[in-house]
Protein backbone atom coordinates (compact mmCIF):
# COMPACT_ATOMS: atom_id res chain seq x y z
CA UNK A 1 0.00 0.00 0.00
CA UNK A 2 1.05 3.60 -0.70
CA UNK A 3 2.51 5.62 2.50
CA UNK A 4 -0.76 7.99 3.47
CA UNK A 5 -0.59 11.74 4.29
CA UNK A 6 -3.43 13.43 5.51
CA UNK A 7 -3.60 17.23 5.81
CA UNK A 8 -5.37 18.16 8.53
CA UNK A 9 -6.26 21.46 10.51
CA UNK A 10 -9.13 23.73 11.22
CA UNK A 11 -11.15 25.58 7.97
CA UNK A 12 -9.93 27.77 5.87
CA UNK A 13 -6.19 27.59 6.55
CA UNK A 14 -5.58 26.60 2.97
CA UNK A 15 -5.66 22.56 3.32
CA UNK A 16 -7.23 22.02 -0.28
CA UNK A 17 -4.74 24.25 -1.52
CA UNK A 18 -1.94 22.27 -0.08
CA UNK A 19 -3.58 19.57 -1.63
CA UNK A 20 -4.00 20.80 -5.06
CA UNK A 21 -0.68 21.31 -4.93
CA UNK A 22 0.75 18.28 -3.62
CA UNK A 23 -1.80 16.26 -6.26
CA UNK A 24 -0.24 18.69 -9.05
CA UNK A 25 -4.09 19.44 -10.39
CA UNK A 26 -7.35 21.18 -9.07
CA UNK A 27 -9.01 18.33 -7.38
CA UNK A 28 -9.97 19.97 -4.22
CA UNK A 29 -12.61 23.05 -4.39
CA UNK A 30 -10.95 25.56 -2.89
CA UNK A 31 -13.45 28.46 -1.37
CA UNK A 32 -13.11 31.75 0.97
CA UNK A 33 -16.41 30.78 2.73
CA UNK A 34 -16.00 27.78 5.17
CA UNK A 35 -18.68 25.19 5.14
CA UNK A 36 -19.14 24.90 1.31
CA UNK A 37 -18.98 21.05 0.32
CA UNK A 38 -15.84 19.65 -0.99
CA UNK A 39 -16.40 17.26 -3.47
CA UNK A 40 -12.93 15.39 -3.79
CA UNK A 41 -10.85 15.09 -0.55
CA UNK A 42 -8.22 11.73 -1.96
CA UNK A 43 -5.80 12.03 -4.31
CA UNK A 44 -2.34 10.18 -5.26
CA UNK A 45 0.71 12.16 -6.34
CA UNK A 46 4.32 11.67 -7.23
CA UNK A 47 6.24 13.70 -4.97
CA UNK A 48 10.18 13.49 -5.81
CA UNK A 49 9.38 10.39 -7.22
CA UNK A 50 7.44 8.87 -4.35
CA UNK A 51 3.92 7.67 -5.04
CA UNK A 52 1.98 8.38 -2.07
CA UNK A 53 -1.83 8.65 -0.83
CA UNK A 54 -3.21 12.01 0.04
CA UNK A 55 -6.17 13.06 2.11
CA UNK A 56 -7.53 15.91 2.30
CA UNK A 57 -9.70 16.31 5.78
CA UNK A 58 -12.34 18.25 3.97
CA UNK A 59 -15.42 16.70 5.60
CA UNK A 60 -14.61 18.78 7.94
CA UNK A 61 -17.35 21.85 7.12
CA UNK A 62 -19.78 19.29 6.13
CA UNK A 63 -20.53 17.64 9.60
CA UNK A 64 -23.70 18.25 11.12
CA UNK A 65 -23.62 21.48 13.98
CA UNK A 66 -21.53 20.76 16.74
CA UNK A 67 -18.89 22.05 18.30
CA UNK A 68 -15.73 22.95 15.88
CA UNK A 69 -13.64 21.42 17.99
CA UNK A 70 -16.13 17.96 17.53
CA UNK A 71 -16.30 18.58 13.82
CA UNK A 72 -12.57 18.74 13.48
CA UNK A 73 -12.02 16.12 15.47
CA UNK A 74 -14.82 13.62 13.60
CA UNK A 75 -13.53 14.69 10.39
CA UNK A 76 -9.43 13.79 11.38
CA UNK A 77 -10.23 10.93 13.69
CA UNK A 78 -10.46 7.91 11.21
CA UNK A 79 -7.73 9.47 8.37
CA UNK A 80 -4.85 10.02 11.49
CA UNK A 81 -5.61 7.14 12.21
CA UNK A 82 -4.17 5.66 9.13
CA UNK A 83 -1.68 8.49 8.44
CA UNK A 84 1.83 8.07 8.10
CA UNK A 85 2.73 11.50 8.03
CA UNK A 86 0.14 14.30 9.31
CA UNK A 87 0.52 17.78 7.81
CA UNK A 88 -0.77 20.11 10.60
CA UNK A 89 -1.39 23.20 8.63
CA UNK A 90 -2.15 26.63 10.52
CA UNK A 91 -2.46 30.40 9.41
CA UNK A 92 0.49 32.47 9.28
CA UNK A 93 -1.98 35.34 8.60
CA UNK A 94 -3.65 34.81 11.58
CA UNK A 95 -1.36 33.38 13.87
CA UNK A 96 -2.34 30.85 16.07
CA UNK A 97 -6.11 31.05 17.07
CA UNK A 98 -7.51 28.54 20.64
CA UNK A 99 -8.76 26.06 17.94
CA UNK A 100 -5.10 25.58 16.23
CA UNK A 101 -4.00 24.85 19.92
CA UNK A 102 -6.77 22.27 20.99
CA UNK A 103 -6.15 20.48 17.38
CA UNK A 104 -2.98 20.36 18.44
CA UNK A 105 -3.28 18.86 21.64
CA UNK A 106 -5.30 16.41 20.32
CA UNK A 107 -3.07 15.36 17.29
CA UNK A 108 0.18 15.06 19.82
CA UNK A 109 -1.84 12.43 21.84
CA UNK A 110 -2.59 10.68 18.29
CA UNK A 111 0.72 9.39 18.02
CA UNK A 112 1.00 9.83 14.56
CA UNK A 113 4.19 11.74 13.29
CA UNK A 114 3.19 15.14 12.43
CA UNK A 115 5.04 17.93 10.28
CA UNK A 116 3.96 21.68 11.17
CA UNK A 117 3.02 23.63 8.22
CA UNK A 118 2.35 27.57 8.59
CA UNK A 119 0.38 28.58 5.34
CA UNK A 120 0.31 31.76 4.15
CA UNK A 121 3.56 32.66 4.98
CA UNK A 122 4.28 34.85 1.70
CA UNK A 123 6.34 37.42 1.29
CA UNK A 124 8.99 38.86 4.44
CA UNK A 125 6.60 39.19 6.98
CA UNK A 126 5.26 35.60 6.58
CA UNK A 127 8.29 33.42 8.00
CA UNK A 128 8.09 35.53 11.15
CA UNK A 129 4.49 35.00 11.42
CA UNK A 130 5.23 31.15 10.75
CA UNK A 131 7.93 31.12 13.61
CA UNK A 132 4.89 32.01 16.03
CA UNK A 133 3.54 28.15 15.62
CA UNK A 134 6.13 26.89 17.96
CA UNK A 135 4.39 27.58 20.57
CA UNK A 136 2.48 24.16 19.65
CA UNK A 137 4.90 21.86 20.51
CA UNK A 138 4.72 20.27 17.03
CA UNK A 139 8.45 21.06 16.20
CA UNK A 140 9.59 23.78 13.72
CA UNK A 141 7.25 24.67 11.68
CA UNK A 142 7.42 25.12 7.73
CA UNK A 143 7.05 28.47 6.35
CA UNK A 144 5.26 27.54 3.22
CA UNK A 145 2.71 29.88 1.27
CA UNK A 146 0.91 27.31 -1.37
CA UNK A 147 -1.38 29.81 -3.11
CA UNK A 148 1.58 31.59 -4.51
CA UNK A 149 3.95 28.08 -4.42
CA UNK A 150 6.31 29.88 -2.03
CA UNK A 151 7.76 26.68 0.08
CA UNK A 152 6.43 23.80 -1.48
CA UNK A 153 9.67 22.32 -3.20
CA UNK A 154 10.94 22.67 0.37
CA UNK A 155 7.52 20.74 1.80
CA UNK A 156 7.66 17.72 -1.01
CA UNK A 157 11.52 17.21 0.04
CA UNK A 158 10.37 16.78 4.16
CA UNK A 159 7.63 14.85 3.30
CA UNK A 160 9.29 12.21 1.27
CA UNK A 161 12.25 12.34 4.39
CA UNK A 162 9.73 11.80 7.01
CA UNK A 163 8.05 8.59 5.35
P1 LIG B 1 -9.18 24.83 3.81
O1 LIG B 1 -10.54 25.19 4.33
O2 LIG B 1 -8.21 24.62 4.94
O3 LIG B 1 -9.20 23.68 2.84
O4 LIG B 1 -8.62 26.11 3.02
P2 LIG B 1 -8.66 26.42 1.43
O5 LIG B 1 -7.58 25.68 0.73
O6 LIG B 1 -10.05 26.26 0.94
O7 LIG B 1 -8.21 27.96 1.44
C1 LIG B 1 -8.93 28.91 2.19
C2 LIG B 1 -8.61 30.29 1.66
O8 LIG B 1 -7.24 30.60 1.90
C3 LIG B 1 -8.83 30.43 0.16
O9 LIG B 1 -9.35 31.70 -0.09
C4 LIG B 1 -7.42 30.29 -0.39
O10 LIG B 1 -7.28 30.95 -1.64
C5 LIG B 1 -6.60 30.97 0.69
N1 LIG B 1 -5.20 30.52 0.73
C6 LIG B 1 -4.73 29.27 0.63
N2 LIG B 1 -3.38 29.25 0.66
C7 LIG B 1 -2.98 30.53 0.78
C8 LIG B 1 -1.70 31.16 0.86
O11 LIG B 1 -0.63 30.54 0.82
N3 LIG B 1 -1.70 32.52 1.03
C9 LIG B 1 -2.84 33.22 1.08
N4 LIG B 1 -2.73 34.55 1.23
N5 LIG B 1 -4.06 32.68 0.98
C10 LIG B 1 -4.14 31.33 0.84
MG1 LIG C 1 -10.65 22.44 2.26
Amino acid sequence: ALPVVVIAGRPNVGKSTIFNRLVGRRQALVADTPGVTRDRKEGQATVRGRAIRIIDTAGLEEAAPDTLYGRMRASSESAVATADLVLFCIDARSGITPADEHFANWLRRQGRPVLLIANKAEGRQGAAAAMEAFSLGLGAPLAISAEHGEGVADLMAEIVDRL
